[in-house]
């Protein structure tokens, strides 16, 4: 059965042959509001009710495993309704503020070497309507969302329109409702995105994974940079900041004895200098069978030293989500039927 989640009130109308236009926005507009079944919507017609009822559903995604760690992080391994999985992680950090991580594909095919789901391969990109369940599962599990990053599982320029088209509804105040500026796309590079999300009227914020600012070393950890060298992202990143006079932020995975020697904070100066940016430092999480090691307190530390003294700014992200097999595609790879 076809699930109403991810369709734009007019997509609804079409589907349903309701009579009144405003029957469709009413039935849009409820089933972001967290309800289980079509027999909740108590202002439309009984009659109406059943008739969704047989012929559509609401949720597909089932949570298969949820893992809590000891930092309140909550990570879900969810199953698709072609067995496949995929997963989200929800963040919170004792405040209001709770930040849902969501995938935007099953798999990926940018072929990162120290990201487990590039293993996988990509198996599809998931749904508008897939994309938003896991926001709307979140909630039910943890209580009010205030942030989404999108961030899991996939690469989310590779999926651009069933990701603009989930973010426009999440962004709608007759569906969710969630401010523009409390979201935010993580790409590997993929600079026709990051030219889109320039043009969206939406402000959406931008956080790029840098992880090496060196031409031939990223070559090696991301073979996207064949397809989209430095210079040009950097163009990119340029035009970005014009269109939206905008910050973004840099994810640099650290990788010990490869991507945090004097050579690389020379070459992250450079990328970096021209840029208004943040650096959000993340120590590498091992994934057992990968030539890479993390690096010890020290060495983090020592790294930092030397970004402070060039003036580079960053943060040091905490290892959210580590207990939780918290880095990409950890936990959905451990499942046998992907
Ligand atoms: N494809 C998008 C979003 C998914 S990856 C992107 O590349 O941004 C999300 C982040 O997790 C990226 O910054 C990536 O560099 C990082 N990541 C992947 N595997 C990791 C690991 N094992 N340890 C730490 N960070 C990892």
């Amino acid at each position: 059965m076809k699930s109403l989640f991810g369709l734009t009130p007019d997509e609804i109308h079409s589907l349903i042959g309701a009579k009144e236009r405003f029957r469709s926005r009413q039935i849009y507009h409820a089933i972001y509001t967290g309800i289980e079944s079509f027999d909740d919507i108590t202002d439309i017609p009984l009659a109406l009710r059943q008739e969704l009822s047989e012929k559509f559903s609401l949720f597909t995604v089932k949570v298969d495993t949820a893992l809590d760690d000891e930092d309140g992080n909550c990570k879900l391994r969810l199953e698709l309704e072609d067995g496949l999985y995929t997963e989200c992680v929800i963040l919170s950090d004792g405040t209001d503020r709770k930040t849902i991580c969501i995938s935007s594909q099953c798999g990926c095919r940018m072929g990162c070497r120290f990201c487990r789901t590039a293993d996988m391969g990509l198996k599809r990109s998931l749904t508008a309507g897939e994309i938003l369940e896991q926001f709307l599962i979140g909630q039910k599990m943890a209580g009010k969302l205030s942030n989404i990053v999108f961030m899991g599982m996939g690469e989310p320029f590779d999926n651009q329109d069933n990701l603009f088209k989930a973010i426009s509804i999440l962004n709608d105040k007759n569906a969710i409702g969630l401010g523009a500026r409390r979201m935010t796309i993580s790409t590997c590079g993929v600079i026709p995105g990051i030219q889109a999300l320039a043009e969206s009227p939406l402000e959406i914020k931008l956080a790029v994974s840098l992880n090496s600012a060196a031409e031939e070393k990223r070559q090696q950890i991301m073979p996207i940079t064949y397809r989209y060298p430095l210079a040009q992202l950097k163009e990119a990143l340029k035009e970005f900041q014009q269109d939206k006079n905008k910050r973004f932020t840099f994810e640099y995975v650290l990788i010990k004895d490869f991507n945090m020697g004097d050579e690389d904070i020379k070459a992250l100066r450079h990328f970096t200098s021209g840029l208004s940016v943040l650096v959000n430092l993340i120590p590498w999480n091992t994934v057992e069978g990968k030539p890479f090691q993390t690096p010890d307190r020290k060495e983090i530390a020592l790294f930092c030293s030397k970004l402070d003294k060039l003036g580079i700014h960053y943060t040091l992200r905490k290892r959210k989500g580590f207990g939780v097999s918290g880095a990409c595609g950890q936990l959905a790879y451990k499942a046998k039927k992907n």
